[in-house]
């Protein structure tokens, strides 16, 4: 094989990590080893590897706060992972998923399921469409926002105007560019109803509704440190 992928192996049992790395180096792939949580995380953000293997029970961090750090940090969230786990831990697989890992295997596997496994992961192209800040997802194909997996019911303006906020954190909006880029010119919504529409938004959010930021004297912003704070939280 004549790839060049990179992947992160974050696995503190030695003799597992050994067959792994030894299977993966011959099938062609560069290997990067971390022993815990914490040297698995910051290699993942250094390293920008293209595929993660990731178990659960580590020193330092556990996987499933490994996965969720990644999945809340848009400079590793789009990276694939898959979860390796002990049979005992199936239960916490299932938290994995839906803190967005792409797979689970459990252990004991096989060497060749887990080639197969990493090739359909690395051919699965990240999804553009979804815009994602810790647990609050925006599907702009679907049109659908939720967060911990329930359902917003959220307007067309509202949707639009948290999509623009989503799509550069940490920028502030003046209410005239929040309508500009999130309804365009023809729209009727005039300055002062974009406050209405984002009590509509934040309202929607609950819990989460601080993500939305009053900027003082300009107006709006996405939170970009939110999704840390959202992600510590999280069970
Ligand atoms: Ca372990």
């Amino acid at each position: 094989m004549s790839s060049e992928h990179n992947i992160l192996c974050i696995e503190d049992e030695a003799d597992i990590q050994e067959i792994i790395a030894y299977n993966l180096e011959r099938a062609g792939y560069t290997v990067t080893l971390a022993n815990d949580g914490i040297k698995g995380l910051e290699l993942a953000q250094t390293k920008h590897p293209d595929l993660i293997l990731l178990d659960i029970m580590l020193p330092g961090l556990n996987g499933m706060q490994v996965c969720e750090r990644l999945k809340a940090d848009p400079k590793t969230q789009l990276i694939p992972i898959i979860m390796l786990s002990a049979r005992s831990e199936e239960a916490d697989v299932i938290g994995g998923l839906s803190r967005g890992a792409d797979d689970y295997m459990t252990k004991p596997f096989s060497q060749a399921e887990l080639l197969a496994r990493i090739k359909v992961a690395l051919r699965r192209k990240p999804n553009p469409n979804i815009l994602s800040m810790g647990s609050l997802l925006l599907d702009l194909d679907a049109y659908h926002c939720s967060l911990n997996g329930k359902m917003l019911k959220l307007t067309t303006t509202e949707f639009k105007l948290l999509h623009t906020l989503m799509a550069q954190p940490g920028r502030a909006f003046s209410r005239e560019q929040l309508i500009l880029s999130a309804l365009g010119e023809q729209s009727e919504v005039v300055d002062r109803n974009v406050d209405v529409h984002i009590r509509g938004v934040r309202k929607q959010l609950g819990e989460a509704a601080s993500a939305i930021e009053t900027v003082r004297g300009v107006g709006y912003r996405c939170d970009p440190n939110y999704t840390k704070t959202l992600a510590n939280e999280a069970p």
